[in-house]
């Protein structure tokens, strides 16, 4: 096989490649996976597109991004239907005779050997490469991809062929398409992310608008998503030399400014810091659900061995069951209502009473669209806790329709928590 490794690769573009993503059948996750990749390994990308199954317009797209990147990465249409004409097009876009490829082949026989099925006549199309292709095995199905270095007009230029099935496609770009793109970079890029709450984006900038503006290496990149903002702090190494550390002292810097707000200086979240707090305290927690009707507990439950540190929650929608599960005295209801700062309490506190944990956190609040009031209107949010009879709560005023207002108050109690511990464990 002839060597591919000849190509120095600064920018990339992806064409992703099926007629259901055009008709919004399909959403394109592969191209959001693979842009954020492309991001980690330090490669520019000016450009996304997405074309149907249709040969023509599909090698015109081609052209079209050759001629802008260095490297094209094409998604989708490697099957074995009439439809998948991806490798086809893409032999013809670099001047290459598509030939059988003996390991596709061997490999596809194997899989299907290994599921106890013979191979259809039409499976064999998939170990049709184009002359000179690097071929990079699928683990997970039967299309296996490509990789094809060539010269066009005058320029070296790659094309990478992945399979449409994300678990297709994400497998063999971390084995294989990765490893080989790492080796073609001229720098490797280092990240560091700090994550912070209780302060808007724009608020956050403005904080350390003299860092952005006068960063070169390394950059500072903010972006926000519902009720947090991240900042993304990357220094550009060359490969294969050691260099200084540029990244600690910015971090330092940013801390001094915003550290009240920062929770998380890595990539944990929020329910997995918590849950790591805990862990190392040996405490329990309870959670009293309103509003949130369970966001809360799911999303603790997604993490792996939570059951060491969470004991259960009650989901109470209803008034009677906040007074009679959760024991919240129908005075509390009638006198301030169900959202409000002595409920929240009274449900926190009853809840750490019955399943017996060391912290108990309870939201009650108005998710919307209807219920609010000019007192109270939509996105009132009240959180109460309960850490070892020690009572808090915390008031928000949030924004945004009834999915946004509950994912943003479950983030808000997992930040409550998270103080709540964190307080206790400084002192
Ligand atoms: P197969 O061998 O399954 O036919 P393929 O490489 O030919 O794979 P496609 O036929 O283009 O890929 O797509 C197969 C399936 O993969 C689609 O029906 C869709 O569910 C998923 N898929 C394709 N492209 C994308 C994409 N860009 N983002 C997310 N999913 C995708
Ligand atoms: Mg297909």
């Amino acid at each position: 096989m002839k060597k591919t490794n000849d190509i120095l690769i600064k920018s990339a573009e992806i064409v992703a490649v099926g007629t259901e993503l055009l008709i919004g059948q399909t959403l394109n996750t592969n191209t959001h996976y693979l842009a954020n990749q492309l991001t980690l390994l330090g490669i520019n990308s000016y450009y996304q597109s997405v074309v149907g199954d249709n040969p023509e317009r599909l090698l015109a797209m081609l052209t079209t991004a050759l001629a802008r990147a260095d490297l094209v990465i094409t998604s989708g249409g490697l099957g074995p239907t009439a439809d998948d004409v991806t490798m086809e097009l893409v032999a013809k876009a670099a001047g290459k005779e598509l030939i059988l490829d003996p390991v596709s082949k061997q490999s596809i026989e194997d899989y299907f050997n290994g599921i106890g099925r013979t191979v259809s006549d039409n499976n064999w199309k998939q170990a049709m490469m184009p002359q000179g292709a690097l071929t990079m095995p699928n683990n997970n199905g039967t299309a296996p991809g490509a990789i094809l270095v060539f010269d066009n007009l005058g320029k070296r230029k790659a094309i990478a062929c992945l399979p449409g099935p994300p678990s297709e496609l994400e497998l063999m770009f971390e084995q294989s398409l990765k490893p080989w793109l790492e080796k073609r970079v001229n720098y490797k890029f280092e990240h560091r992310f700090l994550h912070m709450m209780g302060i808007g984006e724009s608020e956050a900038e403005l904080e350390v608008r003299d860092l952005i503006e006068r960063q070169t290496n390394p950059t500072i990149a903010p972006y926000a998503s519902p009720g947090e903002v991240c900042f993304r702090i990357t220094q550009r190494k060359l490969r294969g030399q050691t260099e200084a550390d540029l990244i600690s002292p910015v971090v330092q810097e940013i801390k001094n400014r915003l550290g009240q707000y920062i929770y998380e200086d890595g990539e944990r979240t929020l329910p997995e810091i918590v849950f790591a707090l805990l862990k190392e305290k040996n405490q329990t927690v309870s959670f009293a659900e309103s509003c949130t009707a369970g966001m809360i507990s799911a999303n603790f439950g997604a993490i792996a061995g939570v059951s060491e540190v969470f004991a259960g929650s009650v989901v109470s929608y209803s008034n009677s069951i906040k007074e009679r599960i959760l024991g919240v005295p129908s005075k509390i209801l009638q006198q301030y209502g169900a959202v409000s700062k002595e409920c929240a309490e009274a449900m926190a506190s009853g809840v750490r009473k019955s399943l017996d944990t060391d912290l108990a956190i309870a939201v009650t609040g108005i998710a919307g669209p209807d219920g609010g009031t000019s007192d109270k209107p939509v996105g009132t949010i009240y959180l109460g806790a309960d850490y070892q009879g020690q009572l808090t709560f915390e008031k928000h005023m949030l924004r945004g329709n009834r999915e946004r207002i509950r994912t943003v108050a479950s983030l808000r109690a997992f930040h409550l928590a998270w103080r709540c511990l964190k307080e206790k464990s400084d002192n």
